[in-house]
């Protein structure tokens, strides 16, 4: 294929471990994450003008943080940066620099606020590490021309995550291990596919349809100032309602962190199951107005809904991405 050189490839970064450094090159878990700045990362992928191919490399520092400490003001200037590269006829993909432990509560998030018709025919590739960048052995290289393997791939389009020559889509993406380098998994979709010295093997299509209770225009996120407080309570052996009272009766509409709680996802047991004396007081929450939303806590599967479910259910979305979602309704 033909490539215009005057295609472009977008790289925003974020920070994570893919930038951090460690003291010592031996140390791969005592370091500090989002220290090196998006170019000095890509100049330490020597392959890297290969796999663009003549492509103009543009890149922009979005934020530097650990990944952990991910907040909405990142989230929303993050969306706002890419739809505006996507809009752009000349950019051929963005690839995103991310730490691992939220990768995919922003994969979800960008999916679900991205208008379609830009990502209908764009990718937006999120990649990561789980070494840090002075590691002797680090991961992020090849992840970074993995993701630029995907992100040139004729089709490609979406919102999807590239980690240890697997390529997952936002909305089943899951990190599943604190440490190991392929640290990633989708679940029972499975993997979209896996990227293989530079190409891209497909064992399932582009990821397309969006969440339908996820949509929310990026024109009214960007003027979003105060975020619905959506909240995950979990079920377990010995649960009580004291943690869903205490949250629906405190609030104080200014400030975040305690703002009047709108949402409650609940990580269920099994198959949407709720400890009974949870499960009154998350009733008592629904009935003074809170939207109440069941995950499962299981690592793979989704809720069935059962006739008589008194919550409705995730449709299949974790509890860290049902609360983006519920979040993202709430702002409706
Ligand atoms: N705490 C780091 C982060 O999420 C972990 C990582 O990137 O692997 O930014």
């Amino acid at each position: 294929m033909a490539i215009n050189n005057f295609e472009k490839i977008v790289f925003l970064g974020t920070g994570g471990t893919i930038a951090g450094t460690a003291a010592s090159s031996a140390d791969n878990i005592a370091y500090t994450a989002a220290q090196v700045g998006v170019n000095q990362l890509l100049d330490a992928v020597s392959g890297l003008s290969r796999v663009l191919g003549g492509r103009t490399l543009v890149t922009e520092q979005v934020a530097q943080i650990d990944s952990k400490d991910m907040s909405f003001a990142v989230w929303q200037q993050l969306a706002l940066r890419v739809s505006h590269y996507l809009s752009q006829s000349d950019v051929k993909g963005i690839v995103i620099t991310h730490g691992t432990d939220t990768l995919e509560e922003t994969a979800f998030f960008l999916h679900a606020v991205l208008p379609a018709s830009q990502v209908a025919s764009k990718p937006v590739v999120l990649t990561c590490a789980m070494r840090p960048a002075s590691s002797a052995a680090p991961d992020g290289p090849q992840n970074v021309m993995d993701a630029v393997a995907v992100a040139v791939t004729p089709g490609a389009h979406g919102v999807v995550a590239v980690c240890a020559g697997t390529l997952h889509g936002a909305v089943d993406v899951q990190k599943v291990h604190p440490y190991r380098l392929d640290a990633f998994n989708s679940g029972d979709a499975g993997p979209l596919g896996y990227v293989e010295e530079g190409a891209v093997r497909l064992v399932r299509n582009w990821p397309l349809a969006p969440v339908d209770i996820a949509q929310s225009a990026i024109e009214n996120i960007a003027s979003v100032t105060h975020w619905p407080r959506v909240e995950i309570v979990m079920s377990y052996a010995g649960a009580s309602g004291a943690m869903v009272d205490a949250l629906v009766s405190q609030g104080d509409a200014q400030r975040l962190d305690a703002a009047p709680v709108r949402g409650l996802v609940v990580a269920a047991t099994g198959n949407g199951t709720v400890h009974h004396e949870l499960q009154a007081a998350l009733i008592r929450a629904q009935t003074a107005g809170v939207k109440v939303l069941l995950a499962t806590r299981c690592a793979s599967g989704r809720v069935l809904p059962t006739p008589g479910s008194v919550f409705p259910d995730s449709k299949g979305l974790s509890p860290v991405k049902a609360r983006v979602a519920l979040m993202l309704a709430l702002l409706q």
